[in-house]
């Protein structure tokens, strides 16, 4: 449910299974084998991938399209009628951001900013940047993304007029953007002028054992503030321009990965110094409302909450990370457990797909508990964004747990804003 893979697959609409490990690939044979029963497909076979539910099936299954007539629009307006909590989408880019305003989300509640960069153009800039030698390279390549990404968050705020859109500060580890492949290393080195050996080497020294626990989220921004200095430019830069298109831009940066109140503290300062910054050089000082906000997904940031909420104007839980560093799962990992896990009832449930109440439950409920019993706490936005906010049974927790939002990916928008009815209903006739 929350590797890279799905989670990207999940916001483009596509399909994918990923870490299967029932499944052998044998890329230069062109096979599949069936571990189980030892079979082999060739490539061309054809099978069908449910991204929802993890199968892989044999052979063609027959599909049927989905359709939104007048009736389906008219239970999710009875719906929106009933909810409380607001249902926003995890969209990265302006196409998604489009879709997810079709689809009746009320903002975007995640923009990963990293998967702007993706765009085969983009990509060796961002390289640029990872691999330069000092600070003053950084900087060159850094002033390259700036005007990409500008141009993307302009355009979403554009799209998102009247709505507020939270964009992340930059979060996965470095070599998730890095060639592994010696001849696209060399490719690599050619193409930004780089000798091979020291682009091997580099990229090398930024292998990490455990990258999901190493150098990401806001220790990224703190070793290299010139990347947090960039992106909070372009936000407010971007929400400007679009302001002054005449659009109603709601500007909020979310810090991601915060353990200690110290690590938000000097990256909401540089973030607030920056965003003041911008608007004193174009001369609109204060004409620009703008939120600064972390993500609750490591254990010690909902322990010490209360802690953190000086910093903050709103929090989201990112239930993706959180569920990974409360139970040591791997979240791109569990293929060679969990589904026996699930078999032996070990668990009840995938945790990654449906919170999991009596663990991450709680120190979600003890991160909301410490933040709006603190000074000026009450005011304070919850929202959520891990996958489990496209998940009906996990709304009925964050219903009760007295969430704002909740963010999903465009297309489980319809069915998130149903389950959050759906939850407000339940929660009604409970208290009845
Ligand atoms: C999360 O951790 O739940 C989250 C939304 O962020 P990401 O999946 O990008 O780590
Ligand atoms: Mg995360």
């Amino acid at each position: 449910m929350t590797s890279h893979a799905a989670v990207v697959a999940r916001g483009m609409g596509a399909p994918c299974v990923s870490g299967c490990h029932e499944i052998e690939v044998d890329a230069g044979r062109e096979t599949l084998t069936l571990l189980r029963s030892g079979k082999v497909l060739k490539k061309g076979d054809t099978i069908t991938i449910d991204g929802a539910t993890g199968e892989v099936m044999e052979g063609k299954v027959a599909l049927i399209r989905s359709t939104s007539d007048a009736n389906f629009q008219t239970v999710l307006e009875w719906a929106d009628e009933c909810r409380t909590m607001k249902v926003k989408a995890n969209a990265d880019t302006p196409n998604d951001a489009r879709k997810a305003r079709e689809l009746g989300a009320e903002g975007i509640g995640l923009s990963r900013t990293e998967h702007m960069f993706f765009d085969p153009k983009r990509i060796d800039v961002v390289r640029e940047m990872i691999l330069a030698n000092d600070k003053t390279e950084r900087l060159a390549a850094l002033e390259k993304l700036f005007v990409f990404q500008k141009e993307d968050m302009r355009e979403i705020f554009e799209v998102m007029s009247g709505y507020p859109v939270t964009f992340r500060l930059l979060d996965p580890p470095l070599h998730e953007f890095l060639p592994s492949d010696a001849g696209d290393i060399a490719a690599l080195a050619k193409r930004i002028g780089k000798d091979v050996t020291v682009v091997a080497s580099k990229i090398k020294a930024l292998e990490e054992v455990n990258p999901m626990l190493g150098l990401r989220g806001c220790r990224l921004g703190l070793a290299f503030p010139e990347i947090t200095e960039m992106q909070a430019r372009a936000v407010i830069s971007a929400a400007l321009e679009a302001k002054a298109n005449g659009f109603d831009p709601r500007p909020e940066i979310m810090i991601p990965l915060v353990s200690v109140a110290t690590e938000l503290e000097v990256a909401s300062a540089l973030v607030h110094a920056t965003a003041e910054a911008v608007m004193k050089a174009k001369g609109m000082e204060g004409q620009l409302k703008y939120k600064v906000g972390t993500m609750l997904e490591l254990p010690r940031a909902c322990l010490n909450a209360r802690q953190l909420a000086p910093m903050i104007e709103f929090a989201s839980f990112g239930t993706n990370d959180l569920t990974q560093s409360t139970f040591g799962f791997s979240r791109d990992d569990i293929g060679g457990f969990l589904p026996r896990y699930l078999e032996e009832k070990i668990l009840d449930k995938d945790p990654f797909e449906t919170i999991d109440v009596d663990g991450v439950g709680q120190l979600m409920r003890m991160a909301v508990d410490g933040v709006r019993g603190a000074e000026g706490g009450a005011k304070k936005l919850f929202g959520l964004c891990g996958e489990q906010g496209g998940d009906p049974k996990s709304l009925l927790f964050c219903q009760e747990l007295g969430l704002d939002s909740v963010s999903c990916s465009p297309f489980r928008v319809p069915i998130a804003r149903l389950a959050a009815a759906q939850a407000a209903i339940q929660q009604r006739k409970a208290q009845k």
